[in-house]
């Protein structure tokens, strides 16, 4: 059950949902329907064992229903496995609303969907996600108080980037540990794709610590900004696998450790704030592993974005955010030792690790 991209494809069940469902077992999924708003969306709970099912509310177009369903059952999944290993009382949950975001939008669908969050009465805790603005959460916030990563005005906790980048840069400092022994970052050659709100404080961390950065984005206007900010290299986006370097950390897109790529990279380490790195986790991350790769899991690095939602549940407090996002460290180091031990890659590592902690909390909380 540890593969994660293996997804509960509706098509694969026939059209069953519920079979579909029973897959990785899923605990509910709710289909919300309006016709006055247009609003048509999906609530998946895959596992509540830990705590309340917690992830972002996307809006897309999908094709159909069923791609919809597949891609809220699969997103659940991932998160139940996030909040898990990164040791937060939270469980897995995701919703999608069917629809264009830029035509199909309004405040009606948008608090309308807040009020069918709320009718679950906090077994689904929702937040931002593709598709979806700072301003829908506010509506949804005035629907349910079921929603957490609002702005810090609104009284949430604002933008989580900072703590996800500390929780990359942790991940890191790690993966060179385990490498070389010596967890210092000064000197490597470490090469950010992508410069946005995560990759431009992973690089403040970086050059902090002396490393050699080198930057890639396709906005001219972020690399001149970085660029002239942290004195890094820039080098250009079609050039970015060939490049000598320590560390390849993808901040950008999904799915760039592929075939291509491994052809291409030459470096010890990779380690990034993207999701979904691995196009495919069964394939590459052995060829990863083949390669003599450390590969740091996409999900674990980057879940400083949900530990910050999490301790708004909780109580905000962004210091206890980042002490939470330093563990990220610990983790990568356990997931590396149980990589080389049970000769698996590290994704496998990570998921057996998350399912662990979910059966062994679960037995817990069963005795009195
Ligand atoms: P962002 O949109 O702010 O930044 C992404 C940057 O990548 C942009 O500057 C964009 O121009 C650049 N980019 C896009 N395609 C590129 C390419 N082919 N080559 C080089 N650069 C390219 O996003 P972000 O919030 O910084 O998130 C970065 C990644 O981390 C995303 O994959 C996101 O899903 C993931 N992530 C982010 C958070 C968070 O807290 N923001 C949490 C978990 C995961």
């Amino acid at each position: 059950m540890s593969e994660l991209k293996s997804t509960p494809a509706v098509n694969a069940t026939g059209g069953s949902i519920t079979g579909a469902m029973s897959t990785f077992d899923h605990e509910q999924v709710v289909f919300c329907q309006d016709n006055a708003t247009g609003l048509k969306a999906i609530i998946a709970i895959h596992n509540t064992t830990l705590g309340p099912a917690v992830g972002g509310t996307r809006m897309w177009a999908y094709a159909s229903e069923s791609d919809a369903i597949t891609d809220v059952l699969r997103l659940s999944r991932g998160m139940t496995y996030k909040s898990a290993l990164a040791g937060l009382n939270i469980g897995g949950g995701k919703a999608v609303i069917i629809g264009n975001a830029r035509t199909d939008k309004s405040e009606a669908l948008v608090r309308r969907f807040g009020k069918f969050v709320n009718s679950l009465g906090g077994k689904y805790i929702t937040a931002e996600d593709v598709g979806i603005s700072t301003r829908d959460m506010e509506y949804v916030k005035m629907e349910t108080n079921h929603v957490v990563g609002l702005p810090e005005y609104r009284g949430g906790s604002g933008d989580p980037s900072p703590v996800t980048a500390y929780g990359v840069y942790m991940g890191m400092k790690a993966s060179v540990k385990q490498l070389t022994g010596n967890d210092s970052l000064a000197g490597k050659k470490v090469l950010v794709q992508g410069v946005g709100h995560v990759g431009e404080y992973l690089v403040e961390h970086l050059v902090k610590e002396n490393a050699k950065v080198m930057i890639a984005d396709i906005y001219d206007d972020r690399v001149k900004h970085v660029v002239d900010t942290y004195g890094v290299t820039a080098v250009n986006v079609d050039e970015v696998y060939k490049q000598d370097m320590d560390i390849y950390s993808p901040c950008a897109l999904g799915a760039t450790i592929n075939d291509e790529t491994l052809a291409m990279l030459n470096c010890g380490i990779v380690c990034g704030a993207a999701n979904n790195q691995l196009k495919d986790e069964k394939v590459h991350g052995v060829k990863v592993l083949e390669k003599g790769m450390l590969y740091a899991p996409d999900y674990l690095v980057n879940a400083g974005g949900i530990i910050n939602c999490y301790w708004e549940i909780i109580g905000y407090n962004r210091n206890a955010a980042l002490a939470q996002a330093e563990q990220i460290y610990q983790t990568t180091l356990d997931i590396y030792k149980k990589s080389s031990e049970d000769k698996i890659p590290t994704y496998l590592a990570a998921n057996q690790m998350a399912e662990a902690r979910i059966a062994a909390v679960g037995e817990m909380k069963k005795k009195i």
